[in-house]
């Protein structure tokens, strides 16, 4: 049996773009829309897959998002130019901050990250349904990774869309404890939930999709679990992941930078200045820094010339 019915298609990205999930149907949707660096591959995918489909003279209905971080938003500005009529869904809580568009309700004000507007018109509500393509998905809170965060599941196929609550390998960064806000333990609900619905494919935020029948699922249930652990038991460890991601994130965005443009997004994203005061407050905050950057340095995570700094992919 193939992982996925023939009208869902997952389009895999990568890092900086989240995956999305194209539900085929009468009244096509989209799940999660990548990073706006990435928003025209994101229209051409979508556009592809529809005329593949002989579904071309449907245009894209609906668009849907498991959170609003940049990577999983960035794509909407571009797919409401291309189909004005798409119907907008977001997490409940956010639907009066992308009205407004509330840059720091949002996290992109926090994180100093990127994102294009877009307009919303619709909740996702837990516990309730919303259609998307041919079939009806189950909506459920899914905090940890970030608390508004919502997990879609389709009961009839056993496909859950996992967002950023779940990985195969890992776990992301738990944006809430940043902000001193119960992230851990909700996390762990999260997974808890996941287990109880024991979907039969997960499409992961970021990442192949992974099964439930050959023991990837449990696998990866495992890790995360271990994962949270550990940083419920060293939460210092968990700011220093958060910080090199946040960094590492913004130099898969700008892939260069000059070294005083640099400096001047460190000190401009206040996320970092609570990741200082979580990981090192021994250290001054430049000496933090440079305890952060140099083994990303080292590893070739990052590179650095006279000049610049730059993405060591
Ligand atoms: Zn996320």
């Amino acid at each position: 049996m193939p992982a996925l019915p023939p009208d869902l298609i997952v389009c895999e990205r990568d890092w900086l773009s989240s995956n999305n999930l194209l539900c085929l149907g009468d009244a096509p949707a989209v799940i999660d829309t990548g990073h706006v660096k990435a928003a025209g591959d994101t229209l051409r995918l979508v556009r592809q897959h529809l005329q593949e489909q002989a579904l071309g003279q449907h245009p894209l209905a609906r668009i849907a998002h498991t959170h609003l971080h940049s990577d999983h938003c960035g794509g909407t500005g571009a797919l409401q130019k291309a189909w004005p009529g798409a119907e907008t869904w977001v997490p409940q809580p956010s639907l009066a901050d992308v009205h407004n568009w509330d840059e720091a309700a949002l996290s992109f004000g926090d994180t100093a990250q990127r994102c294009d507007r877009f307009g919303a018109q619709h909740a996702l509500v837990p516990g309730h349904t919303v259609r998307l393509g041919a079939r009806d998905w189950d909506i459920h809170a899914a905090p940890g990774h970030d608390n508004l965060a919502v997990l879609l599941f389709q009961p009839n196929t056993g496909v859950l869309m996992a967002g950023d609550a779940m990985w195969e390998h890992g776990v992301g960064v738990i944006f809430p404890h940043i902000d001193g806000v119960a992230g851990f333990e909700p996390f762990l609900h999260t997974l808890e939930l996941i287990e109880r619905l024991a979907p039969r494919v997960v499409v992961p935020g970021h990442g192949a999709l992974f099964t439930r029948d050959n023991g990837a699922l449990d696998a990866a249930l495992a890790r995360a679990r271990s994962r949270v652990q550990y940083f419920i038991d060293h939460p210092a460890q968990h700011a220093a992941y958060a910080a090199k991601v946040l960094i590492k994130y913004q130099m898969l965005d700008v892939e260069a930078m000059a070294l005083a443009d640099f400096h001047a997004w460190l000190e401009a994203a206040p996320a970092l200045r609570k990741l200082h005061q979580q990981h090192r407050p021994d250290l001054g905050w430049h000496d933090w820094l440079e305890s952060l950057l140099a083994p990303l340095f080292d590893k070739g995570v990052l590179r650095r010339t006279a000049t610049h700094v730059l993405d060591g992919a």
